[in-house]
């Protein structure tokens, strides 16, 4: 899939389909994307060719978990996230935005973080609450996309 911001400047793509696509309400995602809540694509970060060196400008929110929440040097869109946690695969998030051909789009599987909504989502999607509950969700979605 291939990635880019409004810009230009901070463009990359990835090898082969996301993982899943989830929907994130939490409030680093919702500072992050300046958005009531983030709309993400997940990758194995083998999967990705990283953006061009500088074209990103990394910011680490507090943890947990451990992220580093990179937006273009330039635009400053959201751009791409870096998931190293322990015991976790190395994931990497991309944010849909970035996408420019929306058809190739997977579902999103659920709202995570939900009790952070900042308005009700109008979907059947599923919705999970809590820190410990959203988690267990997003490690699930986790295993059962293994490739
Ligand atoms: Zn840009
Ligand atoms: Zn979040």
């Amino acid at each position: 899939m291939e990635f880019a911001c409004a810009c230009g400047a901070t463009h990359f793509q990835t090898d082969g389909e996301p993982l899943f696509r989830i929907l994130c309400h939490c409030s680093i995602c919702q500072r992050y994307n300046s958005a009531p809540f983030a709309d993400v694509l997940v990758f194995r970060a083998e999967d990705v060719s990283m953006p061009p060196p500088g074209a990103v400008e990394f910011e680490t929110y507090k943890p947990p978990p451990n992220v580093k929440r990179g937006k273009c040097a330039k635009c400053a869109q959201p751009a791409i996230e870096v998931f190293i946690v322990p015991v976790f695969p190395k994931l990497v998030m991309v944010p849909t935005p970035m996408l420019s051909i929306e058809a190739e789009l997977p579902a999103p599987k659920a709202h995570i973080f939900y009790d952070k909504r900042v308005s009700d989502a109008q979907d059947d999607y599923p919705k999970h609450r809590g820190f410990l509950k959203s988690q267990l969700a997003f490690m699930s979605y986790l295993r059962s996309a293994k490739r």
